[in-house]
């Protein structure tokens, strides 16, 4: 099993009886254990909310009488003990999926590389799903005991806060992270100095640093580049997530490539498998081809000895979308790396050569499909799309014959599910069902939960989320520079025992956030329906250099903010993991509506559905292999239509359903006491199909099945 390099700092002012809070505080283990952390708020639970759960500043700001009250308190120790316990056995078991399964060959290392994370809200170092899906990642490797290390960029200021105009124009806030108050620590080499290691460019040397996060078993490391050595360009390169200047974008992804694999080296790992979660990390090829041409391999020899190890996971559906640099930025920022593999200029452009109807570009993902052997795509629609994008590479074979498969995306279910509903599964599914989460017959004792203690955790959990947006419109107003009709559009009229539909992803384009608005009329005659209404909650940021994502996020706001909508529209500032909790969580509908096949897969509805939330979405994605008919509604056709005809369809689609179906079965065919019998037993329905299958235990074993162990051969 992997180890840590850094040592946990005891640097908090704690009793000894509840001195190893500091410990838990840097591993975020803590942050999928409901119990784990009941122990900081149960301290506080006003300022653990201030705070944000972050656990760091929290034990350094909450009070002597607060801490001293818990450490003299019985049933607080006896919690205490009980976590610690449950702590200290997870992290020292022997007996893993992976030991199990593997013996031996369990000891195969994989090196895991993301431009981005999403571990936490206190650690904004993602942007959307892809990082949420590495950081979902790295936990399931760690409970299943996978053998993984996570390289990814420890970025300065993270990624921007979010907030609307009063107009709904998006400002983006971007603040300095105080990284003394996050759980990473530096790693330092023998003699107590930073370790830091150096990527060359033709015409200067980057220094980097790592820092070490711990998430459960797995060790996470984060290159930095702001160090006084650097010039203040190169130390900004790891001030951001996805800089919209080009040549701060391929440096950065030439530091997590190139500097990725000497970070890996310089800890003294040895990888088997190296992933690469999207293209921006494709450039780790070149520096693994560069490592074994310096030790004496020609070229060939040394690529051919790379691609069984490397495993490549697309999840762009759309030539646009894709990761490419144009030519003169490659000479610029690579010159002295095709001397260094031994061939010309133009035999290293080929390696990624894109030829475009306006010129050529050099492709990430080209880069990293042609240096692989492991290739999959995140869905299976996505994978049949795939294959059709890319069979040019493979001139040969038939599209179906196209080397790249499928491993459907999932969540990781201990992150993503409420305590209330983890607790009816103790009661009635048996107390080790998250050790069988991914046996789908354990999920047919779905059946044995009463409709009434379902119903009430649904009803809980959506006023807990009504009683937390409530809580942030206080918050926001005496801030000041609140108008009032932002306090309004930010949710304060919402009813905790309305039908409520919830839509919340980044804001692009193609996930047509304005599709639901496309018909006004009909929308508010069945939003304002007095005995059967309707309430919509959209959150989402778009792309600071998206103007059209932008104006997306303007149209939907302008709407939301129109009295005659009677409050039930509603637009949340500032989308994160927490909101997406909360949202996942809360509401009753969870809608999603991409213009399809743009959705790659789509993971927020896979965390709706285990908490008992029913999705509502286009046939695309996830959702396309999901969906039976009885475990939630389609949203359009399973077809592929043109990009204008199917906004249409869609559209009437979406709001047939909604008239005829979802609302109906809301609120009729209710019991004496008043629980809705036919839309609880879909719930019952999603639950027992969705949340085995769609977990990251479902995903993370396929990867280590299908692709890692070939690849460690
Ligand atoms: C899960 C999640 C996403 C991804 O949602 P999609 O449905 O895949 O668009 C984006 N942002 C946050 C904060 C999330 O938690």
């Amino acid at each position: 099993m992997t180890h840590f390099l850094t040592k946990t700092p005891n640097h908090f002012d704690l009793p000894r009886r509840i001195q190893r809070l500091g410990e838990l505080a840097y591993n975020l283990w803590w942050t999928w254990n409901p119990y784990a952390q009941r122990l900081f708020n149960r301290m506080d639970n006003a300022l653990w909310e201030r705070l944000n759960h972050n656990p760091l500043v929290f034990l350094r700001k909450i009070g002597r009488a607060e801490i001293n009250a818990a450490a003299q308190n019985p049933y607080y120790l006896e919690l205490y003990d009980q976590v610690f316990a449950d702590f200290d056995a997870y992290m020292k078991a022997s007996d893993t999926w992976c030991a199990r399964t593997y013996k031996d060959r369990c000891k195969i290392m994989v090196a895991y590389f993301s431009m981005e994370f999403g571990l936490h809200e206190t650690l904004p170092i993602y942007s959307g799903g892809l990082g949420v899906l590495a950081g979902d990642h790295l936990k399931e490797a760690s409970d299943l005991g996978l053998p993984l290390i996570g390289v990814g960029l420890m970025y300065a200021e993270g990624y921007f806060s979010q907030r609307i105009s009063e107009d709904g124009w998006q400002e983006a806030i971007n603040q300095p992270l105080n990284f003394d108050e996050l759980p990473v620590l530096p790693v330092l080499d023998s003699k107590g100095n930073l370790l830091k290691i150096s990527v060359d460019f033709p015409d200067r040397s980057v220094n980097a640093c790592i820092w070490e996060l711990r998430v459960g078993r797995v060790p996470l490391y984060l290159l930095d580049t702001d160090l006084d050595e650097n010039s203040p360009n190169d130390r900004k390169l790891t001030a951001r997530l996805y800089w919209s200047d080009i040549d701060l974008r391929i440096a950065q992804e030439i530091l997590l490539g190139v500097g990725g694999v000497r970070a890996v080296r310089a800890l003294g790992y040895n990888p088997a498998v190296w992933h690469m979660n999207e293209g921006h990390a494709a450039f780790l090829t070149l520096e693994r081809a560069r490592e074994l041409v310096a030790a004496g391999l020609p070229f060939e020899q040394a690529i051919e000895k790379i691609k069984p190890n490397n495993v490549f996971t697309t999840h762009t559906p759309v030539p646009a979308g894709n990761d490419e640099f144009p030519l003169w930025l490659i000479d610029k920022n690579l010159a002295n790396y095709w001397s260094q593999l031994g061939i010309s200029r133009d035999q290293f452009v080929d390696l990624a050569r894109n030829r475009q109807a306006w010129g050529e570009t050099f492709s990430m993902p080209i880069l990293a499909l042609r240096l692989s052997e492991g290739r999959n795509a995140v869905s299976e629609l996505h994978g049949r799309v795939s294959r059709h994008m890319w069979r040019f590479l493979w001139p040969d074979v038939e599209e179906d014959d196209v080397p790249i498969t499928y491993v459907t995306n999932g969540v990781h279910t201990g992150t993503w599910m409420a305590r209330r509903m983890r607790a009816l599964f103790d009661k009635y599914l048996g107390p080790d069902w998250l050790e069988r989460l991914d046996d789908p017959l354990l999920w047919n004792q779905v059946e044995q939960i009463p409709d009434q203690e379902l119903w009430d955790v649904r009803l809980h959990l959506k006023r807990k989320l009504v009683f937390y947006v409530l809580e942030r419109a206080r918050q926001r107003w005496m801030k000041g520079g609140y108008h009032p009709v932002q306090a309004i559009a930010s949710g304060v009229m919402l009813d905790p025992y309305v039908l409520t539909i919830g839509f919340a992803r980044r804001f692009a384009t193609y996930k047509r956030a304005n599709l639901v608005l496309s018909d006004l009329e009909r929308l508010l005659k069945l939003v304002n329906q007095p005995n059967y209404p309707v309430q919509i909650i959209f959150a989402g940021k778009a792309h600071p250099a998206d103007e059209p994502g932008k104006l997306l996020i303007q149209e939907v706001y302008r709407i939301v903010k129109r009295a005659e909508n009677g409050g039930r529209l509603v637009f949340l500032e500032d989308y994160d993991m927490n909101l997406a909790r909360y949202l996942v969580q809360g509401v009753d509908v969870w809608m999603n509506n991409p213009r399809r096949p743009n959705e790659a897969s789509g993971t927020s509805g896979m965390k709706a559905a285990m908490n008992g939330v029913l999705n509502f979405s286009v046939l695309d994605g996830w959702w396309r292999e999901a969906y039976n008919g009885k475990n939630g509604w389609a949203i359009g056709q399973d077809a592929d239509l043109e990009a204008g005809i199917q906004d249409e369809a869609d559209a009437a689609s979406l709001y047939d359903v909604l008239e005829k179906e979802i609302i109906p079965l809301y609120y009729n065919n209710r019991n004496a006491e008043n629980v809705p019998l036919q839309w609880v037993a879909r719930i019952k329905e999603s639950l027992r199909t969705i949340t085995p299958q769609f977990s990251t235990r479902r995903m993370v074993k396929e990867y280590v099945e299908r692709l890692y162990l070939l690849a460690s051969k």
